[in-house]
């Protein structure tokens, strides 16, 4: 690796091209200690130097507030195209991600139509340009042979869905995965798999409650689906989707895959009076399952901790269970209900911070996530005095309700983007500079120069 002859890229060194814009103070994790420290950001955005004390101008000094790495959301799903006039837009989402300190999110390909050639791929690269807050990254969901070689070219990643989904009604047979993902690891993209076995979802009479819910897509279908990846080709860079059970999250980690979990199976359990609100796929699980999951998350067991916001409008979500869409608003969200289990001591900060900011954006090849020189300054100032109640009505999201109402969050202050204040006092001030982003590794991805320093 170039560089490595090199002394190490030591804290206080500086860039001498670069000039500084920005010098933030505040406390922040380093080397597993939240310690107090200056970080030197330059005039292109960048990460110049973390110290004890930098010199430049102008300086920002937020006191006993915590810096953190602002986080990535590998897993949303707006609604453009195709949503109806009051759904989630590209705007509202990525203000939401912004809000919610999130600084790039992996958007869905199961739009109307879907992300599945190069002609849906462009339309939805021009619904962001010049309108997202934060950064996205486009799936596609290869699903017609014929354009994979293309779209792999321009997508950032696929997403496979192994049951049929909202927007997506055929998923491959179980026979057909191992050859699509043979395929699929020849293209050099990350794929995300969406691990539910549909032969194994069982019938009777309709669902009522998640408890249902959870009872006839059971846990048997999620562990039938994981068996199907955890022999995939190592070439492949396959990431799970919404892990729900203690088993899975074993076999996955085992396997050396990357997995993620939500925050609502991580903080939601399935009960007999739980309404079509909670109905998620795959379902919210019995309390014990939930609570072997979140031990395993807070013993940092979980590479990456993802949203899969999917923000049904409150109509959709009062219809009987049984035909209410699946899914749960929750980008804007995600961080903050967490950061609150940090400052209650249930959560360890280190933790947190790997699993939503630093491995979500190693996993999609960006220079984002970490404090560390060359990368980014997309940063969040994080005071943990500052608390207040999840209210679905005030979130960014036009459908107007959270599955965590009255939830504690302690939200980010500030949110900077590329050195860039977005986010002051806790209001939205940025512009819609958002990019449409690729993995650095992707083909025919020009290098992005940032350092590869691990
Ligand atoms: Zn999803």
């Amino acid at each position: 690796m170039p560089g490595r002859s090199r002394p190490r890229r030591s804290e206080g060194t500086y860039d001498p091209e670069a000039t500084t814009a920005l010098v933030l103070a505040g406390r922040a994790l380093l080397r597993g200690r939240l310690q107090r420290v200056e970080i030197a950001i330059d005039d292109r955005g960048r990460i110049r130097a973390i110290g004890k004390t930098l010199p430049g101008s102008p300086r920002h000094d937020v006191g006993d507030a915590v810096i953190l790495p602002a986080a990535t959301d590998l897993h949303v799903h707006f609604r453009e195209p195709g949503g109806p006039a009051d759904a989630e837009t590209i705007p509202s989402g990525t203000i939401g991600a912004a809000l919610g300190g999130v600084a790039l999110v992996g958007e869905m390909p199961n739009t109307r139509p879907p992300v599945t050639d190069v002609e849906s791929w462009s339309s939805k690269v021009r619904l962001v340009e010049g309108r997202a807050a934060v950064d996205v990254l486009l799936y596609a969901s290869p699903v017609e042979p014929a354009s994979l070689e293309a779209l792999s070219r321009r997508a950032g990643g696929f997403k496979v869905y192994l049951s049929p989904t909202t927007g997506i009604e055929t998923a491959p047979r179980g026979d057909e995965v191992p050859a699509l993902l043979e395929r699929l690891s020849k293209l050099g993209l990350p794929v995300a798999v969406h691990a539910e076995d549909p032969t194994r979802f069982r019938g009777g009479k309709p669902a009522g409650s998640t408890a249902d819910w959870n009872a006839l897509r059971p846990v048997a279908s999620e562990a039938a689906a994981i068996g199907s990846l955890v022999g995939a080709t190592r070439a492949l860079r396959l990431h799970v989707a919404h892990v729900t059970t203690i088993d899975g999250a074993k076999r996955l980690r085992s396997a050396g895959l990357s997995f993620e979990v939500t925050p609502h199976h991580l903080l939601l359990s399935a009960t007999p009076r739980g309404d079509a609100r909670f109905k998620v796929n795959p379902p919210l699980r019995t309390e014990r399952e939930r609570a072997g999951i979140w031990e395993a998350f807070r013993r940092g067991e979980v590479p990456i901790l993802a949203s899969d916001h999917a923000p049904h409008p409150t109509d959709a979500k009062r219809l009987p269970f049984d035909s209410a869409p699946s899914g749960v608003p929750g980008v804007e969200t995600m961080l903050p209900i967490l950061l609150a289990r940090v400052r209650a001591g249930e959560l360890d900060l280190g933790v947190l911070q790997a699993a939503a900011c630093d491995r979500p954006a190693r996993w999609l090849g960006q220079p984002t996530g970490r404090l560390a020189p060359g990368h980014r300054a997309n940063l969040l100032v994080v005071d943990f005095r500052s608390r207040s109640t999840v209210e679905g009505a005030k979130l960014a999201s036009p459908c107007g309700w959270s599955p965590f109402e009255g939830f504690e969050m302690v939200r980010p202050l500030e949110h900077y983007r590329d050195g860039s204040r977005i986010v002051e006092d806790g209001e939205y001030v940025g512009r819609p500079d958002g990019k449409v982003v690729r993995p650095d590794y992707a083909p025919g991805q020009a290098p992005s120069g940032f350092p590869r320093d691990d």
